[in-house]
Parts: structure tokens; C-alpha cells; sequence
């Protein structure tokens, strides 16, 4: 047994959704290989990804994103999820500035399991997953109509949104 596998003891298996975002620089190219970067994660099995979509950004200026959703299934906990999420986001060149400011990549932990999280670093699910169609529709596309804890079904919140930009981009 590998020093990981031993380590991991009883850690459950847990599913788990990761947004990922990109409006600055080679943003499609940000997005294809930080996906491919998630499946590389210890303790973690890829599941799927969905579509590339580009939107518009909501609550800020800059360039449109593009945007994508990841479906992993991983032994992590949330929190070291959250870390391996943030170091990533380093290693894209990522730079904390204004909130919403334009980025190289954002990854961001919007579902964990059935999982409510409410800590001064990571909420979970994430704070604004019930009112953003860059989210909710990749989501969609790979959860259906799945229920997501504490604000109800994916595809009737998705209903509620208006004015955001989002278009499914062909592979
Ligand atoms: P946003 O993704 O909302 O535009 P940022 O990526 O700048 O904002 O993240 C700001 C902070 O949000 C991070 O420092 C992180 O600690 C916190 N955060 C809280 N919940 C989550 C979550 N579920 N996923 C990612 N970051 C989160
Ligand atoms: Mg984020």
C-alpha cells in the first residue's frame, strides 16, 4: 500500500464539483490544462468536465470568461481541497487584487458531497453558486437537476437568473 493509501486510513469518498474560470491571457488553454491538472490530484478520481462556456463577467469588467465545471470524486477533506484549489490558482500566476477583478484562474469548490461548510475561509456550497448561469449551467450539464444544499434544484434556480451573457462554446 502506498504511503498515500495508508494515510488516507478511513477517509470517505466523496463527490465533489470544482468551477473553473479564466478571462485573462490564453484563457481556453487556463481552463483545458487546470482540468487536466484536477485529474492529477492525490486522493482524487476525475470524473468528468463538462463543456467550455464563455460569459460575460457579472459583477466586474474585463474580458469574457471562460468557464467550466469539474466533477472529481477524492478523499481530500473540503479544506484540502480548498488549498490544493488555491495553489493551483498560484501556479497559473494567479494575483489577488479587487474582488471580482479580472484572473488567470479561478477554481473554485462548489459542492462537496451534500456538504454544508460555513468557515471564515471556505462556505460550501460556494456562496454564489445559486446565482451564476456560468455555474449552474456546466453543473447542469454534468448533475442534471441536482439539488444543491441549503438553495434547492440546479435547474430552477437556473430559471431565476436574467441579464447574464453565457453561451456553450462547440468542442
Ligand atoms: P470568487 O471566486 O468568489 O470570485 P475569489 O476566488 O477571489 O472569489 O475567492 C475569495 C475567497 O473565497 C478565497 O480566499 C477563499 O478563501 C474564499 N472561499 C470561500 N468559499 C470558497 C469556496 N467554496 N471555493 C473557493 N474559495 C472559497
Ligand atoms: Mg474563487
Amino acid at each position: 500500500m502506498s504511503l498515500e493509501a495508508a494515510r488516507a486510513g478511513d477517509r470517505k469518498v466523496v463527490t465533489a464539483f470544482i468551477g473553473v474560470g479564466a478571462n485573462l491571457g490564453f484563457a481556453r488553454d487556463a481552463v483545458l490544462n487546470a482540468l487536466a491538472d484536477l485529474s492529477r490530484l492525490p486522493m482524487t478520481d476525475f470524473v468528468a468536465s463538462s463543456s467550455l462556456y464563455r460569459s460575460a463577467p457579472v459583477e466586474g469588467d474585463g474580458p469574457d470568461y471562460i468557464n467550466a465545471v469539474a466533477e472529481i470524486t477524492t478523499q481530500q477533506s473540503a479544506h484540502e481541497l480548498l488549498l490544493a484549489l488555491q495553489a493551483l490558482e498560484t501556479k497559473y500566476g494567479r494575483v489577488r487584487t479587487t474582488r471580482n477583478a479580472p484572473r488567470t484562474l479561478d477554481l473554485d469548490l462548489l459542492l462537496y458531497g451534500d456538504g454544508i461548510l460555513k468557515t471564515p475561509d471556505l462556505t460550501v456550497p460556494h456562496p454564489r453558486i445559486a446565482e451564476r448561469a456560468f455555474v449552474l449551467m456546466p453543473l447542469m450539464e454534468l448533475a442534471g437537476s441536482i439539488s444543491i444544499p441549503g438553495h434547492g434544484r440546479a435547474d430552477v434556480l437556473v430559471e431565476r437568473i436574467t441579464g447574464q451573457e453565457i453561451e456553450r462554446l462547440e468542442s
